[in-house]
């Protein structure tokens, strides 16, 4: 059969592609569980709950415009001058199917064929497939000692005559890393300075512990936003706790932004309207909502902090933010793939390989869930690599007895 080179040379999606082994165990009666997949396990806010419900019960549900609901991008405009210390045009504001469909259509919009976006290792899966998607080339920039942070002097020397873009991405997926402010500051005047444009991906901007906060990069211009070569991602996926809305949006220059409308007008004309409807329930309702969920997810990282520590020779850089840990398993096994499908084979727990995000001998796992899976969930790690753990574990009430070690 004959199918666009491209289109076949991008990777399936490893994270979507485990939780759906996970599911598919779930329904076969097996107790898996999933470190996999990042997603809190609220229910949605009741604002955005009764909001999309009256809007699907008032049975008029048509397309909206293009760039969203004007009551939704009110509701982003405010959002944005409270959090981001900017006042946003309507024509600054384009609303999208989810981060991840704002993600794409703005690199689809800057980018020629072969001009190149710096990402920083460890980086979200899908930053390199989209740039491919869309004809560009992604340069990796990975720290080179061991942390999670990449040099400023690396990301100069990988900028060449074709590079177009960076993204960043704090509070990282994978790493929980949030940047320091001096970090953050020297990449906006690099961009300035080069003219490049910076995307900073902040989805989870809010989810930061002990009560740091994660600067956004406006807070080191001086420029407005039509004149900044920063664009602003975000969306409710994440703070909300409402991923299966799938509502996102982009701020940025007016030029951008009129061009990425056009390109949505294109494909798939505005996002959906009931959902929209509820984004808007979301951000004009009690935002106590955020800040309890960042409570439980800090205390998760807590819990989950303390469990690793319990498993010898797994080093855990701790994280500062989002719902992520990026935990070195180099001592058991160099190769994440491998070790991803031996823990979810032997020890029914879902993880996602280092080798995805740029870092190999890491497993990434995700603390949006319960407690109780979290506890449960390292235990059987370290029964299945841990010769010092006792060799038999009860999952449900099936012993297991290990046999490998
Ligand atoms: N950016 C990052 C860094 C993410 O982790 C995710 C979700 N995993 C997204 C964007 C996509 O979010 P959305 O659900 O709004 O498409």
């Amino acid at each position: 059969m004959s199918l666009s080179r491209l289109a076949r040379s991008i990777a399936e999606s490893p994270t979507l592609r485990l939780n759906e082994e996970a599911r598919i165990l779930r329904e076969r009666g097996e107790d898996v569980i999933n470190l996999g997949i990042g997603e809190p396990k609220n229910r949605a806010p009741i604002t955005a709950i009764l909001s999309a419900a009256s809007k699907l019960s008032s049975g008029d549900v048509k397309y909206t415009p293009t760039d969203g609901l004007p009551s939704l991008k009110k509701a982003i405009i405010r959002y944005t001058e409270e959090n981001y210390d900017r006042l946003p045009a309507p024509e600054n504001v384009i609303v999208a199917t989810g981060a991840k469909q704002a993600i794409h259509m703005l690199l689809f919009t800057l980018l020629n064929p072969q001009e190149e976006v710096i990402i920083l290792a460890p980086y979200w899966v899908s930053y390199p497939e989209m740039i491919r998607m869309v004809g560009g080339v992604p340069v990796v920039v990975t720290p080179e000692d061991g942390t999670f942070q990449p040099r400023l002097k690396d990301i100069e020397q990988a900028v060449s005559g074709y590079t177009k873009a960076i993204i960043l991405n704090s509070p990282n997926n994978p790493s929980g890393m949030v940047f320091p402010d001096a970090f953050v500051a020297d990449l906006v005047a690099l961009c300035e300075r080069k003219n490049l444009y910076l995307i900073t991906d902040d989805i989870y901007h809010k989810l930061v512990f002990d009560g740091k906060r994660a600067a956004p990069a406006y807070a080191f211009s001086t420029k407005d936003i039509d004149s900044s070569r920063i664009i602003v991602i975000n969306g409710i996926s994440k703070l909300y706790g409402m991923t299966g809305f799938r509502i996102g949006w982009a701020v940025g220059p007016r030029p951008i932004i009129e061009i990425m409308i056009n390109v949505q007008a294109q494909t798939t004309s505005c996002a959906s309207a009931v959902l929209q409807a509820g984004a808007e329930g979301a951000l004009t309702g009690m935002q106590s909502f955020v800040e309890s969920l960042r409570l439980t997810i800090q205390n998760n990282r807590d819990v989950v902090m303390q469990e690793l520590a319990g498993v010898s020779s797994v080093v855990t850089a701790r994280p500062e933010g989002a719902f992520y840990c990026l935990p070195d398993f180099r001592y058991y096994n160099g190769d994440s793939v491998a070790l991803s499908e031996f823990l979810l084979k032997k020890a029914l727990v879902v993880t996602v390989p280092g080798r995805e995000f740029g870092m190999e001998g890491h497993l990434r796992l995700s603390y949006s869930g319960s407690v109780k899976e979290l506890t449960e969930g390292v235990a059987r790690i370290k029964w299945a690599l841990n010769p010092n753990s006792p060799n038999e574990i009860y999952i449900g009430d099936r012993k297991l007895v290990r046999d490998w070690l």
